[in-house]
């Protein structure tokens, strides 16, 4: 019965990658996916001629060269750079948080200018949750305009009740300077990310519409090896409790005009809208299209059935899955990886990293 090396289950960035390095190296892989098409959350597809982020906006951003040629193997890459703005009651900000931002919001022309007023309003002492870390960072101004508001809708908690380490994804710099990322290579695969995830399959057998957990004793009889890429905690089958995630729900709309914002992502940073951004994807690779595609993003309860996009990496939630952790090194006939299993909230370089790694340790 056993036809492969490796069964891998998700046919997102993980298992993908995974796949492709185990496939180079000689072994045979079955890809399953309970979704109808491949690429996971990274997935992308063609709307009136523009490439469009079904599952949010990805914009690729690493400083490892080891996974910037990786990715490059597959795709050519544009010169993208995200610079969001946000938008509090009409008003709109740079992000992240640069010169850019503390002259727009204080008129202040000179990083000692905007660092005076940054420290007068700033928490002392250590950070011990999201809006602590904020205001430390950025004084109370720029957390109750930017951060308050967007974190309490993007999560569903009160900011004090979140960790710290989320707001620190977020660059903050004292120079005129709007890239979102600090990272050396940036951009988007031209003609998408499922073309890029297309060639990256190439030769790699793919069942879609298959799911692991329907009947696991098959699945497992087809390979010597699993490697699982879905949520730890229906692996286990919830025995040491369920893990928080958050959801979201994407609605998008293609629109009767060339150009709806003027820029590819726009942050909604107060209470009175809904969504937390609207991304207007055409932007993403400049594309001449005489419609543009647009995609409200609106956080969600999440609930058995419904996706789990996000992680709630508080300290209830990182107990139970250190006990997931835990179990899962003693089944050696598995391999789990990706930010479902790792309940990380990881990039995408981030992931790839963590795919190469873990298959050098089958080799
Ligand atoms: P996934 O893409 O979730 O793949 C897991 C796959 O496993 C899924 O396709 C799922 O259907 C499948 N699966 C699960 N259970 C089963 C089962 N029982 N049987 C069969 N299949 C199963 N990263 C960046 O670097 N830049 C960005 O700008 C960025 N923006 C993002 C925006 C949003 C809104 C989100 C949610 C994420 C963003 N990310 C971004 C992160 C990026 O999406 C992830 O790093 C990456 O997709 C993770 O890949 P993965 O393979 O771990 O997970
Ligand atoms: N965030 C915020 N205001 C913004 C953008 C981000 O407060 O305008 C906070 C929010 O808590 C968010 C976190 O910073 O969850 C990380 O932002 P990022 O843009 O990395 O989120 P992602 O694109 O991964 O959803």
């Amino acid at each position: 019965m056993r036809n492969y090396d490796y069964l891998i289950v998700g046919c997102g960035l993980f298992g993908s990658t995974f796949a492709r390095l185990a496939t180079d190296a000689g072994k045979s892989c079955l890809i399953i996916d309970k979704r109808n098409h491949i690429a996971g959350n990274c997935y992308s597809e063609k709307i009136e001629n523009i490439n469009v982020h079904t599952y949010g906006p990805h914009i690729f951003h690493t400083s490892n060269k080891v996974v910037w040629n990786f990715v490059n193997r597959f795709s050519e890459f544009n010169n993208f750079i995200l610079s969001p703005k946000g938008n509090y009651k009409g008003k709109l900000y740079s992000l992240p948080f640069n010169m850019n931002t503390f002259y727009e919001m204080w008129g202040v022309t000179t990083p000692d200018q905007a660092k005076e007023i940054i420290q007068k309003q700033r928490f002392e002492g250590t950070p011990k949750n999201l809006e602590e870390q904020a205001l430390s960072l950025v004084g109370k101004d720029i957390y109750e305009t930017l951060i308050k508001g967007y974190t309490t809708k993007q999560w569903g908690k009160d900011p004090k009740e979140l960790p710290s380490f989320i707001i620190k994804r977020l660059p903050l710099r004292f120079v005129f300077d709007n890239n979102y990322f600090n990272d050396r290579y940036q951009g988007i695969p031209i003609g998408g990310y499922t073309q890029m995830f297309e060639k990256m399959l190439d030769g790699i057998e793919v069942r879609l519409s298959t799911d692991y957990l329907s009947d696991r004793e098959y699945f497992d009889s087809l390979a010597d090896k699993v490697v699982y890429t879905g949520c730890i905690d229906e692996f286990f089958d919830y025995k040491y409790g369920e893990l928080e995630y958050r959801s979201l729900e994407f609605s998008h709309e293609v629109l009767d005009t060339d150009n709806y914002q003027g820029l590819a992502q726009l942050n909604y940073c107060d209470t009175d809208v809904s969504y937390t951004r609207i991304i207007e994807h055409k932007h993403f690779e400049k594309s001449d299209s005489e419609k543009t595609v647009i995609t409200k993003e609106y956080p969600k309860q999440y609930e058995k059935g419904l996706t789990p996009y996000y992680p709630i990496n508080n300290e209830v939630n990182q107990s139970i899955y250190k006990k997931y952790q835990e179990e899962s090194k003693s089944l050696t006939n598995f391999i789990f990886g990706g930010r479902l299993t790792e309940y990380k909230y990881m990039d995408m370089h981030v992931v790839i990293e963590s795919a190469i790694n873990k298959f050098r340790g089958e080799v």
